[in-house]
């Protein structure tokens, strides 16, 4: 049985009241209702994916044009409920003809983006890295690496880079195909002694999927989920990629799909959501418009 701070991870079931999934405790004995509290703060935190963002028409049910509008909305509510940080979640931007192109698409959402919270954590999508390399990517939204960690109000807080080939190379200029994610070794051992040394809950953000085998998933999810269950200390991790709302849960961990942004015409079609990381170990996402809510005890 793996064991986190405020007890074990292992045994929820789900049920939905209200139109709301809630997750409980399996039973009343277990150390969740009785372990002592680890110095929790609560921590607010916006998240958005796959955005999408390009000047051109729609493609099928994705309206990249119609993404600015959907980010200020977001960030109209980001501003009442003042969240600590903003994570997106990957696929910020769409193709373009070239690449100048599109950097200008990049420029024009990250300072929209830029506007709606002053501190911001990015993870690499297919699309942010498929004309363009990492570093160009990575060099324009001023985050140093594609994938790290840091701690928050008693969190651990980890952003996962899945955007490499079965050989180990990263992405970019059309060098790979989209099913092929894979976290390779170097970044794996990476995260095993980030999360050895961690005592925190922690949460992870994604972009392709670890709960799944199919083509939304990274290839090697199977090792990367024994790597995070290993620690005990992962509640939950946050993801993108496959457009839809999705939960799964995997040995105790929680594994949620983010809806995309893109998807569907005017902000009524559009999703995002807050996460509330509460100081009594309880988690809450509270969804707007298509984006499914979730509590989880
Ligand atoms: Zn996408």
């Amino acid at each position: 049985m793996s064991t986190s701070p405020y007890g074990t991870t292992n045994g929820r079931r789900a049920f939905v009241k209200d139109g709301v999934l809630l997750l409980t405790a399996m039973s009343l004995g277990n150390q969740a209702l009785s372990a002592p509290l680890a110095k929790r703060e609560s921590v607010k935190i916006g998240l958005i994916t796959d955005l999408h963002y390009a000047d051109k028409p729609p493609g099928g049910s994705r309206h990249y044009r119609d993404t600015p509008a959907k980010l200020a909305q977001a960030g109209i509510e980001f501003q009442k409920e003042k969240p600590n940080f903003v994570v997106e979640l990957g696929d910020l931007i769409d193709a373009a003809s070239s690449v100048k192109t599109e950097q200008t698409y990049l420029r024009k959402i990250n300072a929209e983006f830029s506007q709606v919270c002053p501190e911001r954590y990015y993870v690499l999508g297919n699309h942010c890295v498929d004309t363009l390399h990492k570093e160009e990517f990575l060099s324009e939204v001023e985050q140093p690496k594609s994938f790290y960690s840091f701690d928050r109000g008693g969190y651990h807080f980890v952003v996962l880079d899945s955007c490499f080939r079965s050989d180990g190379q990263p992405y970019g200029r059309k060098n790979f195909t989209w099913t092929d994610a894979n976290i390779p070794a170097e970044e794996l051992e990476w995260l095993t002694a980030d999360l050895e040394a961690n005592s925190k809950p922690t949460i992870v953000f994604a972009h392709q999927r670890l709960d799944v085998s199919n083509n939304h998933g990274v290839k090697n999810c199977p090792e990367v989920r024994k790597v995070l269950e290993k620690s005990g200390l992962v509640e939950a991790v946050f993801q993108g990629h496959s457009h839809q709302n999705d939960l799964n849960e995997i040995n105790g961990i929680h594994y949620c799909t983010m809806v995309a942004m893109v998807e569907g015409a005017g902000i009524d079609n559009n999703g995002f959501s807050l996460l509330n990381l509460n100081a009594d170990g309880t988690i809450h996402l509270k969804g707007f418009h298509k984006q499914q809510a979730y509590d989880w005890k």
